[in-house]
């Protein structure tokens, strides 16, 4: 089996996939390193530009959609765009590092489909709709609105696992973090 350098993660909002992948990075400090997406929403209140995101007003990233610097852009919601920047891949790649993508289903497909089997891609599936609600309802970061934005597109994101390399549970943070943690020892480099 040829070990792969990339690997993408895609889950529905609220399915605590941001958790798993920090406890992953915290295990793999020198291992691999995160794609750093540009996107239009605005920044919470716990993030930091040029960390969590690089946070772009809707006509920037319009402009970097029209020069060309996305590998792939998402508008994952109504009006918010988010997007993988060709730069990020060659930063990350001139460390030696493995990539990491934290994408929504669509994007996470389309890098697949690029990278093929250079990729892994792992889809974090949330034990029910309702629980993701509790969870998005319990982190507090998001609008009444927003919250129904994000549970409306779940179910389109749930039927998408099937297109993903590995589907991991998320009802147990430690057993998804162990499961994903073996999923990477065995198929990436
Ligand atoms: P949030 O607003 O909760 O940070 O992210 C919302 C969704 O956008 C998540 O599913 C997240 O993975 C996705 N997302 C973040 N960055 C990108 C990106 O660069 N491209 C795509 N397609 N989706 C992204």
């Amino acid at each position: 089996m040829t070990k792969k350098d990339i690997i993408i993660f895609s889950a529905p909002s609220g399915s605590g996939k941001t958790t798993i992948l920090k406890r992953l990075f915290e295990l793999n400090p020198d291992r691999f390193d995160f794609s750093i997406s540009a996107t239009s929403r605005a920044k919470r209140d716990n993030e930091i530009d040029g960390k969590d995101y690089y946070f772009l007003s809707e006509a920037e990233f319009r402009k970097k959609i029209a020069n060309g610097e996305f590998l792939e852009w998402e508008e994952v919601y109504n009006g918010l765009f988010y997007g993988t920047l060709k730069s990020e891949v060659s930063r990350i790649r001139s460390m030696g590092k493995i990539i990491a993508f934290d994408v929504d289903v669509n994007g996470g497909i389309s890098i697949k489909n690029l990278f093929k089997d250079s990729a892994l891609s792992v889809f974090v599936m949330p034990p029910s709709i309702e629980e993701l609600r509790r969870r998005l309802e319990f982190r507090a970061t998001e609008s009444t609105e927003s919250i129904a934005k994000r549970i409306e597109r779940s179910a389109m994101e749930l039927a998408m696992s099937e297109k993903f390399d590995h589907t991991i549970l998320n009802d147990d943070i430690d057993l998804a973090v162990a499961k994903a943690q073996k999923i990477i020892n065995t198929e990436l480099k």
